[in-house]
């Protein structure tokens, strides 16, 4: 068995720490150990080191929506004073542009290991015993390793409808859509959660006739419910046909690509037609084959149970991102996971997460960025609720921008004035929650965000007058 790097290794080495996975946990996780002095390995299955975020996923998607930002401005250049007679897209160099932007990341999450002198080891790695690793190379050969410390982080794969499988052409998952021939004239995204939004925003913009279907009453569900029917709003303007309380019955492929039946209620079963079809109906963690079987290790629908400390019950065994239960499937949150699983392990002191201090980003256009309690969850859970909410059309910057949708909204409780959620949905709304979530880690008031003085003109002075909402009264409006 030999190292990425060519390396040959000696017979069952033995580490202080293995990383299975090298997503944005797992490398994580492995540059951390290596800071402290770990005699670590990272295990790989995929000839490309970065997870699912970086080569399918976060990294991916977002160079695609800067594309379609871009093409939308090329669309209403006039409004800006600017004649531009011809342009189009050109999706060989979109995707030349991607594949270079993740391809230059990759070297660094690469460069990265390297330098925090991580062994990186190409293979399946499975748990083999207490404190062993197999890793079996592409060619077949096995090898063991010994670790005082191993970190799962084998990450999540797209859930399929049961009796489907994604055809590379038709009926995509989020991988296969994003090398596809063409750009599609038509596309059925079956569901509305982050990533089916995350396309149905791209491909619209792209040119693409798109319909989503979702099953629950809401798109986005997991947000606040002012936020879900602003996007549901800006989205239906843009041109997006979104079914709720759709439940999809049967996907055909036929001559033109594929015909999706889905029902509302009670009413008649409908079919929408289009020539792809993206299923986006959640993720499945990979924890099949990673011989969990023989272990202590605990699992909830699959997904690994762990303490804050993200220590399995098998000691020694440590999970991180998506394949841990009741944790939001992110990137920063499985990174965050990594680095207190890999402190815990050296026995340093480690803070274990707080999860209502995550903050959840959706990059559609608009874009939506929120943290903590949704105010139907603030007043569930028996907070005497006050709501600071300011729109972005009385915002001096949005409206240089040309944006007149979106706002910033401030859950809080009137007692003291405690930050209990934000929720943001407009412009750079996946930045601007930064400043929402320091205040929340930092104990702040919404006092406190309300006096704190934010740049004019930015973006940001949404945030101060929502803050000024809840407090009192907001000055711009
Ligand atoms: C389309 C899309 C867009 C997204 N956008 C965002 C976003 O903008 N922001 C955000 O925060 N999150 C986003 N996510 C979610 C984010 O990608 C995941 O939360 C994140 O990648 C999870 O990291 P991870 O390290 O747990 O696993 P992964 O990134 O899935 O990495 C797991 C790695 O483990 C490897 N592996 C699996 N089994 C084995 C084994 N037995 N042996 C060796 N290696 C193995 C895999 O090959 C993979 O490289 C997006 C997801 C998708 C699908």
């Amino acid at each position: 068995m030999t190292l990425a790097g060519g390396v040959l290794l000696p017979e069952a080495p033995k580490y202080d720490l293995v990383v299975i996975g090298s997503g944005p946990g797992g490398y994580v996780a492995a540059i951390r150990a290596g800071q402290l002095g770990l005699k670590t390995a990272i295990v790989e299955k995929d000839d490309k080191w970065g997870g699912t975020c970086l080569h399918v996923g976060c990294i991916p998607t977002k160079d695609l929506l800067l594309n379609a930002d871009v093409y939308d401005y090329f669309k209403n250049a006039k409004e800006f004073g600017i004649v531009c007679k011809e342009f189009s897209l050109d999706w060989a160099a979109i995707l030349a542009r991607k594949t270079k932007v993740v391809t230059k990341l990759a070297k660094g999450v690469e460069f990265l290991l390297k330098k925090n002198k991580v062994d990186m080891i190409r293979g399946l790695g499975k748990l083999s015993g207490p404190g062993k690793i197999s890793v079996t190379d592409p060619k077949g050969t096995t090898l063991e390793l010994t670790a005082k410390n191993i970190v799962l982080a084998t990450g999540s794969e797209a859930r399929m409808l049961p009796g489907l499988q994604p055809d590379g052409k038709t009926l995509l998952t989020n991988k296969e859509i994003l090398s596809l021939p063409a750009i599609p004239k038509s596309m059925v995204v079956i569901g509305a959660g982050a990533v089916g939004v995350e396309f149905a925003s791209i491909f619209s913009r792209f040119g693409t006739k798109v319909t989503v279907l979702e099953m629950l009453p809401r798109a986005v569900p997991l947000e606040d419910e002012e936020i879900s029917a602003e996007l549901e709003k800006a989205l239906k303007h843009q041109g997006i046909a979104i079914q709720t309380q759709a439940k999809v019955e049967k996907v055909t492929k036929n001559a033109g690509g594929i015909a999706v039946e889905y029902a509302v209620g009670d009413a008649k079963p409908q079919t929408v037609e289009a020539e792809t079809c993206l299923v986006a109906v959640g993720r499945a963690p990979n924890t099949a084959n990673i011989g969990l079987e023989k272990t202590r290790v605990k699992l909830e629908r699959g997904f690994v149970v762990t303490n804050g400390f993200m220590q399995t019950d098998e000691p020694g065994v440590y999970a991180i991102g998506d394949i841990v239960a009741n944790s939001p499937l992110l990137a920063h949150v499985a990174s965050m996971e990594g680095i207190v699983a890999v402190t815990h392990a050296a026995g340093k002191h480690a803070e274990p997460i707080n999860h209502r201090q995550i903050p959840n980003c959706t990059y559609t256009e608009p874009e939506i960025g929120s943290v903590g309690l949704t105010e139907r969850q603030a007043r569930e859970a028996g907070y005497k609720v006050k709501i600071g909410k300011f729109p972005y059309a009385a915002v001096s910057k949005a409206t240089i921008l040309g944006v007149r949708e979106g706002f910033v909204k401030v859950v809080s409780d009137e007692r003291y004035g405690e930050i209990l959620g934000v929720h943001i949905i407009g412009p750079r709304a996946t930045e601007t929650i930064a400043e929402a979530v320091m205040a929340m880690r930092l104990e702040g008031t919404v006092d406190d965000i309300a006096h704190t003085i934010h740049a004019h003109p930015t973006l940001a002075e949404a945030m101060g007058e929502a803050a000024h909402a809840a407090v009192d009264w907001p000055i711009h409006i």
